[in-house]
């Protein structure tokens, strides 16, 4: 009989679907989770503009306002009237050091009407040039504020404000604040929590000029840094090379991934345009994402972890119940196998059992080259015994005939199968060829010692059984009907005989 073997057929699709919904699902929250990383880059660089020009305007808000402030101090306009420079650099060099250190307001200049410069407080000895930029130029032209990034001398960028000075409605110069960029990038790094890169374009500025502006700042300026730009001002403080390769190329573009001494960023850049609308570098805006990344792959990591556990607790417990299961299946399985296969009356094997067994034990002793011997065993004029005692008597005797063939046959491959009402079989296999009538002969004479009354059983009186026995050796058998044939002849000769006796079938 075949046992149920359920416990893998279950658990290995519950096992591999569990793992699949659970693999997938946790893939799906770490995208999911990604894609949330890389949204809030993609929204906190919609907001870079926004950033600069605030930036960029509250400066020139700034700038304008002390301009229209100081525009109107007559000791400044006497001074500059009466074209006493050293005495007016005298009188503004104390306002233009609280500017520079409240303000950042590095450049602060009095021009001529006629362009050229009066004085530079930030740099007395450097005048009467003539400034050919565009803010002066505008402000001249349109005798309005104008404003923008220009260069300086030092080929210092610098964001610039330039008004005409009016005195009783008369023009009588300009005056220009300036702030160098560099503070630019520490505010823009503030206002949007990322890292800020600031590229010029190299063919904008020399060596030795770059040397001059950088000796005059404490930025992180690189020249060399890169073949087409160098870098003004760096929140980051090491630049790998990938991050110098994406430096150095002139795209545009808004968003890419990218590894910088092992950290992970989202970068996005932008050009930098000076008050001609022309390009002079560009703003790299660097958002710092492994802190989240790390915090992901944590995340997802316990979340496995968890899963993964709760899964091989589930796996446990249904394996366990399962198995149990199934071994309780079995051993019903086994014990309704042997209900289908026992006579309810006797106990011994029924005939349904007979007729599959028979020949498996035919087989068997082929295999062990023994004799094999069919006994076929009935009651000796058992109608009239049911007769005379009543039916239930009858079924005592047979229950009685059934224990003592029990008895007699307890080898392990001995067979007891009862075939019909009062008839009986058994299929035994054993050595020498005499054993088979020797063993009959015992079961007649035990069935006959059991001395139970019956007085229609001719000259014995008591229950006697008569057998028929046919004994071949495996090799010479053809079949197990012939066998059972034959022992149906020898019984009834036994019968004819006078019945309790043994008959062994002879082939002749
Ligand atoms: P013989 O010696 O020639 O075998 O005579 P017999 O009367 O035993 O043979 P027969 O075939 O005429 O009758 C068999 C009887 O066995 C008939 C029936 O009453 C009885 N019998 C068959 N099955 C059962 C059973 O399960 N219980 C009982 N009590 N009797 C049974
Ligand atoms: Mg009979
Ligand atoms: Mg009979």
């Amino acid at each position: 009989m075949d046992k149920f073997k359920i416990v893998l057929k279950i658990i290995a699709p519950l096992f591999l679907g569990l793992f699949l919904i659970a693999s997938v699902s946790i893939y799906s929250l770490y995208l999911l989770q990604q894609q949330n990383i890389d949204k809030k880059a993609k929204e906190a660089f919609e907001t870079v503009s926004l950033a600069l020009n605030q930036i960029t305007k509250k400066d020139i808000d700034l700038m304008h306002g002390l301009l229209d402030i100081i525009k109107k101090d007559p000791k400044m306009i006497a001074l500059y009237k009466d074209g006493k420079r050293d005495n007016l650099y005298a009188y503004l060099y104390q306002s233009f050091s609280e500017y520079k250190s409240h303000y950042n307001i590095t450049h602060f200049y009095i021009h001529n009407i006629d362009k050229t410069n009066f004085l530079r407080v930030h740099d007395r000895y450097i005048h009467s040039d003539i400034i050919k930029r565009k803010t002066l130029y505008n402000a001249a032209e349109e005798l309005k504020m104008s404003s923008g990034v220009e260069f300086g001398i030092y080929h210092n960028l610098t964001l610039r404000v330039v008004i005409p000075w009016f005195v009783d409605g008369e023009l009588i110069g300009f005056l220009e604040f300036g702030r160098e960029i560099d503070s630019l990038t520490p505010e823009l790094s503030k206002m949007l929590s990322a890292d800020i890169v600031f590229t010029i374009k190299k063919e904008l500025i020399t060596m030795k000029d770059f040397e001059v502006w950088r000796s005059k700042s404490q930025r992180n300026r690189y020249y060399k840094a890169m073949d087409n730009f160098f870098i003004i001002d760096s929140t980051l403080n090491d630049i790998d090379t990938e991050l110098q390769k994406i430096l150095n190329t002139n795209e545009n573009f808004n968003d890419t991934h990218l590894i910088n001494h092992g950290k992970e960023y989202h970068i996005n850049n932008r050009p930098y345009l000076d008050v001609n609308g022309t390009e002079v570098g560009k703003l790299y805006v660097l958002i710092d994402v492994s802190d989240e990344h790390t915090y992901l792959v944590q995340l997802i990591g316990k979340i496995t972890v968890i899963v993964f556990f709760l899964i091989f607790l589930l796996i446990v417990y249904y394996a366990r119940y399962i198995k149990k299961t199934e071994n309780q299946l079995n051993v019903a399985y086994e014990r309704l196998h042997e209900i289908s296969i026992t006579d309810g009356l006797t106990s011994l094997y029924n005939k349904k059992f007979y007729l599959e067994n028979a020949h498996v034990q035919i087989k068997r002793a082929l295999r062990n080259n023994l004799y094999v011997t069919f006994i076929m065993i009935d009651a000796d004029n058992f109608k009239n015994f049911n007769d005379k005692y009543g039916h239930s008597e009858g079924d005592e005797v047979l229950k009685s005939i059934a224990k003592c063939m029990k008895d007699v046959f307890q080898r392990a491959n001995d067979y007891c199968y009862r075939v019909g009402g009062e008839e009986f079989v058994t299929i035994i296999e054993h050595e020498k060829y005499d054993d088979g009538s020797d063993i009959a002969q015992k079961l007649c004479e035990n069935v006959e010692n059991l001395n139970i009354a019956h007085a229609y059983n001719s000259t014995f009186n008591k229950v006697t059984v008569s057998i028929g026995i046919s004994t071949v050796k495996v090799d010479e058998l053809t079949n197990s009907i012939d066998l059972y044939n034959n022992a149906d002849k020898a019984l009834y000769l036994s019968k004819e005989n006078g019945r309790n006796r043994v008959t062994l079938y002879e082939n002749n």
